[in-house]
């Protein structure tokens, strides 16, 4: 059959037009927000160690097909590398479903690793609580989105903030992306937007510029470590608790630590005639360890424990410690280099108005109190005295056994850890002061305190105090009086 002319003209046309149509639906619509804007789809992967792995795999055999061809000798090595690779991994998840057989490769033992140890039933039966022995307590029972929910109001108990410029109105802030990081959420500030200027173009998560930014363990993690801080757990006990790595648990209860330093409070505990304070002081023992805070021991290693020699001070490794405490209120404690009238004088007079009562020992370094303004009673203990009865009303009200008393629970909490190097001493002594405060709360309520004090670092100084706790330069951190 042959077309005549018009005919061919008529399809060529139908088929410009058809081709021209098809482009213009290509075209996609409009974007709400620039493009720019959106962190790119690296930034917003969730932190799965599964799909990390996957991803890497993928990344690396695309690597693979843009390389240059190499020898066939290599590139037949390559390929089995690569497919022993694919293949741990394919046993690995296989494994830990439970149904793997044969050799264990070496993906799954590290996997197996974590996993908690149970003890074997009697008569080879299996555990029915096998499932529930995988949880670590409620927050693995608690839906991940909930966890956020609750941090993110630790956070911002007002509504979402923006670290950038400070703006609150929920016109101007708003929620982008409720899935980020499985319920983390991410905002944007159409303030900053506008201007142009702060990083990710405005763009911010509950964690942007604290000291929590760029954690990389999930979030009911989180939650389980700062529940053990806030019970007073070590680190390493906690890091196999948790089934991380001890170094992750000690950077972040470091960050614990250094949060509560930052945010300690530094008003009065003691405000006129009507307190009663104690003031008394004790030493730790504690020296140098493993290059903390850039200082190298000079000295041999001690063969015996460390002999009583007088008063410590900070060259003795006997570190004293000065605490000061309103009778039904809140206690301080301060680690000097030395028990002078010219190192406690100072602290003294910033936490006790003029005029209060204050009872010490007989210790000569608080002779300077009566002629300071304050009513000053002391009892000898040298001579026998633990308490007296100055105004004759049948109860003995001069004493500082209330402090004597915080002394032996400051030592059972030191004894914890184990060893505690000198550098870093004030920050565990702080740590003691803010739970010793909060003594009479429960748990809970001080890990939401811990927490509280951790997003109360301001953004600037943030940055900059994690750099600090991560290379351990703790002596700037928390330099010590005297
Ligand atoms: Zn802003």
């Amino acid at each position: 059959m042959k077309h005549t002319p018009g005919l061919r003209t008529i399809i060529l046309t139908l088929l410009l037009i058809v081709t021209l149509l098809f482009s213009i639906c290509k075209e996609q619509p409009a974007a709400v927000w620039d493009e720019h804007l959106v962190p790119p789809i690296c930034v917003r992967q969730a932190f799965n160690p599964r799909n990390n792995r996957q991803r890497w795999l993928r990344r690396w055999a695309k690597r693979q097909r843009q390389r240059p061809q190499a020898r066939r000798a290599r590139r037949r090595h390559r390929r089995s590398v690569s497919s022993q690779c694919l293949s741990a991994h394919r046993t690995s998840s296989v494994t830990a479903t439970g149904s793997g057989q044969g050799a264990v490769p070496s993906a799954a033992r590290r996997r197996s690793r974590k996993a908690p140890r149970v003890l074997p039933q009697a008569g080879g039966e299996a555990d029915p609580l096998s499932e529930l022995r995988q949880k670590r307590g409620l927050v693995d029972l608690t839906p991940e989105r909930e966890l956020w929910a609750m941090l993110i109001k630790v956070r911002w108990p007002q509504g979402a903030v923006c670290p950038y410029c400070g703006e609150r109105d929920p016109r101007y802030v708003q929620w982008l992306d409720e899935d980020y990081r499985h319920g983390l959420g991410r905002w944007r500030c159409r303030v900053c937007t506008e201007a142009g200027d702060p990083g990710e173009g405005g763009t911010f998560t509950p964690l942007t510029g604290t000291l929590l930014e760029g954690m990389r363990f999930d979030i009911r993690t989180l939650w389980f470590m700062a529940e053990m801080f806030a019970d007073g757990k070590a680190s390493v006990e906690t890091s196999e608790e948790a089934r991380v790595h001890r170094h992750t648990s000690d950077r972040l209860f470091r960050l614990f630590r250094a949060a509560i330093y930052q945010t300690r409070p530094t008003e009065p505990i003691a405000l006129g005639p009507e307190d009663v304070a104690e003031f008394d002081e004790v030493y730790i023992t504690a020296g140098l360890k493993g290059g903390a805070g850039g200082l190298t021991l000079e000295r041999e290693a001690r063969q015996r424990g460390l002999k009583r020699r007088g008063r410590g001070d900070w060259d003795s490794d006997r570190l004293p410690v000065f605490g000061l405490l309103c009778r039904g209120g809140q206690v301080r404690l301060f680690v000097l280099r030395n028990v002078q009238t010219d190192t406690i004088r100072p602290i003294v007079e910033q936490m006790v108005k003029r005029g209060a009562w204050v009872y010490t020992d007989s210790y000569c370094i608080y002779h300077f109190l009566s002629e300071a303004g304050y009513q000053h009673q002391t009892v000898n203990h040298g001579a026998g005295e633990y308490a007296l009865d100055l105004d004759g009303d049948g109860q003995c009200e001069v004493h500082c056994n209330t402090m004597e008393c915080t002394w032996s629970w400051l030592r059972q909490m030191v004894r914890t850890y184990r060893g505690i190097s000198k550098v870093y001493l004030p920050l565990y002594v702080v740590q003691f002061e803010f739970f010793y405060n909060r003594r009479h709360q429960n748990r809970w309520n001080r890990t939401l305190d811990v927490l509280q004090a951790v997003f109360q670092v301001d953004a600037t100084s943030a940055a900059d105090l994690r750099t600090r706790v991560q290379t351990a330069r703790f002596a700037e951190v928390c330099p010590v009086a005297g």
